[in-house]
């Protein structure tokens, strides 16, 4: 067995351009690093009618016993401003002790730190430690996460492979590495308003009605009252006003039709259902017609906090000295179908740059959240 360096291979993932639905040969690569430890890897292909086909990987060392899994994904969003970077944001260039990159932090570096943990695990335990871990990684989380994980899990059930406990490296950590572990997150609903009037003459309105006007008493009516005060594990439910059309060139036009988006991040005092309701009924207040649709991205969910949490804080506090703090916030992930499968936590690397231009993570970083998820594993497996 070939020891993995943890911070070698991320920079290797870092070096394929994997932007989502491409894979640009990053899941080819790991798989072999992982059949190097003894994994036996399959590669697995997904495509609904009208998406980018997806390539995810199952990886699974040990036949028997409890399936530990480490969850992630090798795609990553698009670079941004190029002019921005200080280096290539795929040449992972290592500079002042960071290793700088899209995706250092979300999350190929996490992914890196999954196959050098189990690297040392097998070197201090050997093979026969009694149980299985494995790998499940997708290549489609950062867009419409459709072809992915969900994909996989319904294809492992099928099959009768059972997860048992799950760690998702998301980059979980806001300031340091150690502050914040994720047991659940709130879900997130789109909404697309259109709101229709009669055109007309802006010197004639009694002859026409302005639907820029009836919209903003709708947003008013939307935003006017908060959600809700937020509820044991979650902070209040948020909506945001993403975009306000209306399209008219001319300023003596009054429009007839016009349009908003808007976004709520809801906590688990609700379904989408319920959520979908409390907002018609704030609409129906106005009192004037509209035409409403929903697009859900994913309901919110909580993994109470429980053993695998606990080991999971303990591996972090014994590496870093720091108790992580529980939390719910932040965007979605695909925890949000794993918890439905087995318990779920997410730990990761340092969320501060994830997204941006010139993304990184310190080495340091890199290093201690490999022993961390040594340090699970090792509590784990006893
Ligand atoms: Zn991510």
């Amino acid at each position: 067995m070939v020891p993995i360096d943890p911070v070698h291979l991320a920079a290797e993932l870092i070096r394929f351009p994997s932007v989502t639905p491409q894979d640009a040969g990053a899941i080819p690569f790991l798989a072999r690093a992982l059949e190097g430890l003894g994994f036996v890897c399959e590669t697995v292909e997904f495509a609904e009618p009208g998406t980018d086909k997806v390539l995810n990987l199952y990886a699974r060392l040990g036949k028997t016993g409890r399936n530990f899994c480490f969850a992630g994904h090798t795609d990553v969003v698009p670079p941004g401003n190029l002019a921005g970077w200080s280096s290539d944001p795929f040449a992972a260039a290592r500079r002042d002790g960071v290793l700088i990159g899209r995706g250092a932090a979300d999350m190929k570096g996490a992914i890196a730190c999954f196959a050098a943990a189990v690297s040392r695990f097998l070197a201090s335990r050997g093979q026969g430690f009694g149980g299985s871990i494995s790998l499940l990684i997708t290549g489609d989380e950062e867009a419409a996460a459709v072809n992915g994980t969900r994909k996989v899990l319904e294809w492992l059930k099928q099959r009768g492979e059972k997860l048992d406990a799950c760690v998702v490296g998301e980059p979980t950590n806001a300031k340091i590495l150690g502050d914040t572990i994720k047991i659940g997150r709130r879900g997130s609903l789109n909404g697309y308003l259109t709101v229709r009037g009669v055109q007309g003459h802006t010197a004639y309105p009694q002859h026409a009605d302005n639907a820029a006007h009836r919209l903003a008493a709708m947003l008013h009516a939307l935003v006017a009252t908060p959600i809700d005060q937020g509820s044991a594990n979650f902070e209040p439910s948020n909506l945001q006003i993403s975009t306000v059309d209306v399209g008219n060139p001319a300023a003596n036009v009054i429009p007839d039709t016009a349009r908003a988006v808007f976004n709520i991040r809801f906590n688990d005092s609700y379904t989408s259902d319920s959520l979908k309701a409390l907002v018609r009924q704030a609409l129906d207040g106005v009192g004037v017609a509209y035409d409403l649709a929903f697009e859900l991205t994913g309901e919110s969910f909580l993994c109470p906090p429980g053993p695998l949490s606990a080991m999971v804080a303990d591996a972090v506090e014994a590496a870093t000295g720091i108790r992580p703090t529980p939390s719910t916030t932040g965007g979605t992930s695909d925890a949000r179908f794993i918890h439905r499968h087995c318990p779920v936590v997410e730990f990761g690397l340092v969320g501060a740059t994830m997204h941006k231009v010139g993304e990184n993570v310190p080495v340091a970083d890199i290093e201690a959240l490999t022993e961390i998820y040594r340090g699970v594993l090792d509590r784990y497996f006893g």
